[in-house]
């Protein structure tokens, strides 16, 4: 196993599947069965996932919502995907916890390493809502920041692409892909990987992130054990 502990970074936009908005069943249904083979690795597996399916701050900000209140309403986007995610492992009997960065008693624990150790021991999958817990953030820097918290050995990135490209994919099919860069190459060459509060938490605290297809059936498992897919971003 190349990867003992890993960070999942989920978008909750991919959670729509062909929908306009909210969680595709069919979606979610996918991403467990995706999740509980990365479980069945052996490797302790904690979760951020986005909000966008339901609400973002800055879209908010864009018809007339206030800011901050806007990201709060984005960080509890957060919390129902989580939920649904839960419920979605739980199903398929996999002990899953919420450790939020929002108090928010009866549904999650608070978002504490010590707390994230002590279940991730347990074999318990751990996903983190409420982002940071902080307006002004992403779910991106959220994953960032767990990722350093826990001591992930990585982040696993899941886009709707097979990685990084010089030039946007879907729009320029002669874009090519990078296999392997490194924080500066990144950085130089302008590409976004996470947005940039992230990136620079993990090139601070050395945490390698790959970006891959999540829309790729068994890519999370395989990349655990150390297959190359998408694209690898290290020191
Ligand atoms: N958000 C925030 N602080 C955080 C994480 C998220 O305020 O630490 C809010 C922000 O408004 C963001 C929304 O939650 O737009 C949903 O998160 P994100 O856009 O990262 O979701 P994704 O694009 O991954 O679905």
């Amino acid at each position: 196993m190349k990867y003992k502990r890993i960070l999942l970074k989920l978008s909750g936009e991919s959670l729509m599947g062909d929908q306009q908005s909210g969680i595709s069943s069919e979606k979610l249904g996918y991403y467990v069965k995706e999740i509980q083979q990365a479980v069945r690795t052996g490797a302790e597996v904690a979760i951020v996932i986005g909000g966008g399916n339901i609400y973002r701050g800055l879209q908010g900000v864009a018809g007339g919502m206030d800011r901050v209140q806007g990201d709060y309403m984005g960080m509890l986007a957060t919390i129902i995907n989580s939920i649904a995610l839960q419920a979605g492992l739980e199903k398929m009997n996999i002990p899953t916890v919420l450790l939020s960065g929002i108090p928010i008693e009866g549904i999650a624990g608070k978002a504490t390493r010590r707390n994230a150790q002590k279940h991730l021991s347990a074999g318990e999958v751990v996903i983190f809502p409420g982002g940071t817990g902080n307006p002004f953030f992403t779910t991106d820097t959220a994953a960032a920041l767990r990722a350093a918290e826990i001591e992930a050995d990585v982040i696993l990135k899941g886009t709707r692409v097979d990685g990084v490209y010089d030039d946007d994919p879907e729009k320029n099919p002669g874009a090519i892909r990078y296999e392997t860069l490194s924080f500066d190459e990144a950085i130089q060459k302008k590409l976004k990987i996470l947005d940039i509060t992230a990136f620079t938490l993990c090139r601070e605290n050395n945490i390698p992130i790959v970006v891959f297809d999540i829309n790729s059936m068994g890519n999370i498992k395989q990349i655990i054990e150390g297959k190359d897919h998408g694209t690898l971003v290290s020191s």
